[in-house]
């Protein structure tokens, strides 16, 4: 069982055109470190030109639609970013799920369209303070995976991150031994769920991941890499934490 740490950013509603040199940075780093995988999600206004300036960089969607095309104004679907250049999305971010009400059966339907077209995928999951203060995360986190991860026998297109919801943008996170506890609970979980090949699938953490605290962090049992939002939008603060996975 050998899984490679994924250092994955998350550029959210951030960047623009003249960002993209910051890409070319990141992709210097990753080239210097082989031994890890590195990947950044941006806008879908980016991804054409991301996956063009940048072919060395897997660039991916930060979300997707769970059908091909249709009646659905201001969405993009699987088979229109993975056209531009997109080699994988994120789906079921908590900000999806706050912002647009989004579900853990969303996360599902996207996971599966983002597969049927040849994207790897990172499914989010993670309780909020309230749900952890009322002791109530871990099985916040078990009825997420149980509704969003699908079950095809094999997971190496997939990645799960665990991002409780206080820790995102925020400068807090949990203690590492409730880091190492969640990711072996999700990992159980998944493992209940689809069988061994969960043994070979990716559990990032997600939430305020630094330079400073990635080292430590990616040391855990069962954290096999890191899921980036505000340090991934520039390489001065991204670099440091791909060079703490490598
Ligand atoms: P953050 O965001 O690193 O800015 O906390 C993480 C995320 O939302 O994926």
């Amino acid at each position: 069982m050998t899984r490679r740490t994924l250092i994955a950013g998350n550029w959210k509603m951030n960047g623009s055109l003249a960002a993209l040199g910051e890409l070319e940075a990141i992709a210097a780093a990753a080239a210097a470190a082989p031994g890890i995988d590195v990947e950044v999600a941006v806008p879908a206004t980016l991804i054409a030109a991301a996956a063009q300036r940048v072919p060395a960089l897997k660039i991916g969607a930060e979300d997707i639609h769970e059908e091909d095309s249709g009646a659905h104004t201001g969405c993009v679907s699987a088979p229109m970013v993975k056209e531009v250049g997109a080699q994988f999305t994120i789906v079921g971010h908590s900000e999806r799920r706050s912002d647009q009400h989004e579900t853990s059966h969303d996360a599902y339907m996207k996971a599966a369209a983002a597969h049927r077209h040849g994207l790897s995928v990172i499914i989010c999951v993670g309780e909020t303070e309230a749900e952890r203060l009322a002791g109530r995360a871990e099985r916040v986190v078990q009825a997420q995976l149980e509704k969003s991860v699908p079950d095809d026998g094999d997971a190496s297109w997939l990645s799960i991150a665990y991002e409780p919801r206080w820790a995102i943008g925020t400068g807090r996170t949990p203690s590492h031994e409730e880091i190492e506890a969640m990711h072996a609970i999700a990992r159980a979980k998944v493992r209940q769920m689809i069988g061994d090949t969960a043994l070979d699938m990716r559990i990032l953490y997600g939430g305020s991941v630094t330079g400073d605290n990635a080292g430590s962090i990616l040391a855990l049992d069962n954290v096999d890499g890191a899921l980036v939002g505000g340090a991934s939008l520039t390489a001065a603060k991204f670099v440091p934490i791909i060079e703490a996975g490598a």
